[in-house]
């Protein structure tokens, strides 16, 4: 611990020691609220505005859970999100326990003309969870999952976290498509489309998703399904937080045997034009049991590394067989594929992906893994070890969905090509996401379209989105015309 660490720790201990009925008081009883004055805050269109500390006590008021203002013990733990690099200051911090609570401070939000966002895990990578001068409607205390095993269902809290839904699958012997780093939050995850080591076999996370209670702009409590509201149905399976704030997601799960093929395949850098050639066309013919994609990784030492992430979800003898022929290229300098627990592979990243780190990222879709785009690889491969080059194989059953069945709009791409990095220091700010765009930039001829989940630029969302865009334009104009929730690959409402 360093001296400053120690310091802060001391003296927050010394006033834990100090004043023990602090803690006792409870989240709302460290909030001024009695002076009737107004705190500075940020209108949705991002000018200045006043908030009456009256109508904030109103909101405290009527919450089960605490609101929070800068001077709130807890208001700098709650405002930070995952990647480091997002350090915003809510006016409030509005951290929901209930359907109820999320009612009231989205009333207050669209009442008070406040900038409002919307928290569910906190790993938006262009941080879009948090504000600076607005609301942040926080949800990460709504946390359960509950599973219905004879339904084969899931019921995920609006702000609950990947690992808490396939654990609580899994204790069932079911399971649902889920992403690869298992702190993620289920709600940005899955209302952007939600890619996973399963989707070749079960579909993306929006196409297992059966329903969600949502808060719209109007305060009002929905229970959407197909057969409820197909429209809205539609629009949150692929259109992003636009729509409101979803405080419980249904999803179908599947039987699943969580022991399974997987591992990582590892060559030198030097072997990279066998190993993607080969992928090339092998991947061509894969079953849909199996999830395999290239990865592009400098080492801390300089050195490069060129892998395959594998998961083979069905008989692991059949899987073996399978794998053979990608084993035989070339001389992998590590193969770790081998029957092992699913959470295994599904956890394996989470501290590589730590919180607190830096991180910038670009994605694009890949339609067809082409020996031009091998080239392209090779070629604009400069050993940093800042930026990586990340796969999500598509294909099988995600492009078995029609292009306009759900509003996620890229059903045939084959492969989402994701180019992150992370650095823990404000310095390398500048030259790391340079390395990833130059990155991006060489490989951009062979994409088309990006994943709504890293927009990190601000790239206009009607583009990407395609022949979906209208009619999510015309549900946006219905159910939130003045654009309340707007932090997001915002879809402009039509009216
Ligand atoms: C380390 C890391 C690993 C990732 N791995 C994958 C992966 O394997 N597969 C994949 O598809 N994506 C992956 N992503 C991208 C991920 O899908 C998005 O970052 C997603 O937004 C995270 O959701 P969240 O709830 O944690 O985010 P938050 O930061 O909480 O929210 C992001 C946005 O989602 C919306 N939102 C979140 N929850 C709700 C809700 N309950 N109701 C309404 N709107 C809500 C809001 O608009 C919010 O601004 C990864 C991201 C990171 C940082």
């Amino acid at each position: 611990m360093n001296r400053r660490q120690f310091c802060k720790t001391s003296v927050a201990a010394g006033v834990a020691a100090t004043f023990p009925l602090l803690a006792a008081c409870g989240d709302k009883a460290t909030m001024a609220v009695d002076v009737d004055t107004s705190i500075a805050a940020v209108a949705l269109d991002g000018s200045a505005i006043e908030l009456e500390k009256a109508a904030i006590k109103e909101l405290t008021d009527a919450m089960q859970g605490p609101v929070m203002l800068a001077d709130h013990a807890d208001y700098n733990s709650a405002r930070t999100i995952w990647n480091g690099m997002h350090d915003k200051h809510p006016a409030l911090i509005a951290r929901c326990l209930n359907s109820n609570d999320v009612c009231n401070a989205v009333s207050f939000a669209r009442d008070n003309n406040v900038l409002l966002a919307v928290r569910g895990g906190g790993h938006s990578w262009p941080g879009k969870s948090v504000c600076e001068g607005g609301l942040m409607l926080d949800l990460s205390a709504m946390n359960t999952v509950e599973v219905n095993a004879d339904d084969r269902r899931a019921f995920a809290g609006g702000g609950s976290l990947l690992n808490a839904l396939d654990n609580a699958a899994l204790e069932h012997g079911l399971i649902t498509t889920a992403g690869v780093v298992s702190h993620t939050g289920v709600g940005g995850f899955t209302l952007g489309g939600g890619f996973g080591r399963l989707n070749r076999k079960h579909g993306l996370a929006v196409d297992n998703l059966m329903g969600v209670e949502i808060v719209t702009a109007d305060g009002q409590v929905r229970h959407v399904t197909a057969e409820t509201d197909p429209d809205l149905y539609w629009a949150v399976r692929g259109g992003g937080g636009n729509f409101g704030v979803v405080t419980q997601f249904e999803f179908q799960l599947h039987p699943f045997e969580r022991k399974l093929l997987s591992g990582s395949i590892v060559w030198p850098i030097d072997q990279i034009r066998d190993v993607l050639e080969f992928y090339g066309e092998w991947a061509q013919g894969l079953v849909d049991d199996l999830y395999v994609g290239p990865a592009i990784l400098t080492m801390p030492d300089g050195t490069g590394v060129v892998l395959m992430e594998v998961v083979y979800s069905g008989d692991p003898v059949v899987g073996e067989k399978l794998l053979e022929p990608l084993r035989n290229i070339g001389k992998p300098i590590d193969d770790s594929v081998g029957l092992q627990d699913y959470m295994i592979m599904q956890t394996q990243e989470d501290a590589a992906f730590g919180h607190g780190i830096r991180s910038y990222a670009k994605s694009g879709m890949v339609k067809e893994f082409t020996q031009g785009l091998v080239d392209a690889m090779i070629d604009s491969y400069v050993p940093d070890p800042r930026a990586a080059l990340f796969s999500h194989t598509a294909g099988g059953a995600v492009s078995r969905v029609g292009e306009l069945d759900t509003a996620f709009p890229h059903r045939n791409a084959e492969l989402m090509l994701v180019f992150a990095g992370g650095w823990m220091d404000a310095e390398d700010d500048a030259g790391g996401i340079e390395a990833i765009r130059n990155s991006y930039y060489a490989l951009e001829p062979f994409m088309g379209g990006y994943y709504t989940n890293i927009n990190f630029d601000g790239e206009a969302a009607a583009g990407n989105y395609g022949p979906a865009y209208d009619r999510l334009a015309r549900i946006k104009g219905n159910v939130d015309p003045d654009n309340l929730f707007r932090l997001n690959s915002n879809v402009k409402p039509k009216i």
